[in-house]
């Protein structure tokens, strides 16, 4: 009786382990899995530029507050230049980079 418990314990854990692998395996091949959204903003006094995920909200040539650098008096304003998506380079891509930088 204990041995079958033990077993079907077994089982059971290697059943889960399965499924929570598949998951992962899913989630790293899913062609339709969103890139990140990114804002490109940049300061219009001295072109420090500043990237973050997308708001709500987000647009371009809005001014979203004061520069972090500050120049003697001036302060520049930060301003929404680009909206984008990542691009995500997978493992095996970077794999194919360097072998294609190798042949090269
Ligand atoms: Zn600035």
């Amino acid at each position: 009786m204990i041995l079958w418990a033990i077993v079907v314990g077994i089982i059971v854990l290697l059943y889960i382990g399965y499924i929570l692998s598949k998951k992962k395996i899913v989630e790293y091949y899913n062609p339709f899995k969103p890139f990140p959204m990114m804002t490109y903003s940049k300061c219009d006094l001295c072109g420090f530029v500043f990237k973050r995920p997308f708001q709500r909200g987000d647009y371009i040539m809005k001014d979203i507050g004061p520069c972090p650098k500050r120049k003697g008096d001036w302060k520049g304003r930060m301003i929404i230049e680009g909206i984008y998506y990542e691009k995500i380079v997978t493992p095996k891509e970077k794999v194919y980079q360097k072998l294609v930088e190798k042949w090269q």
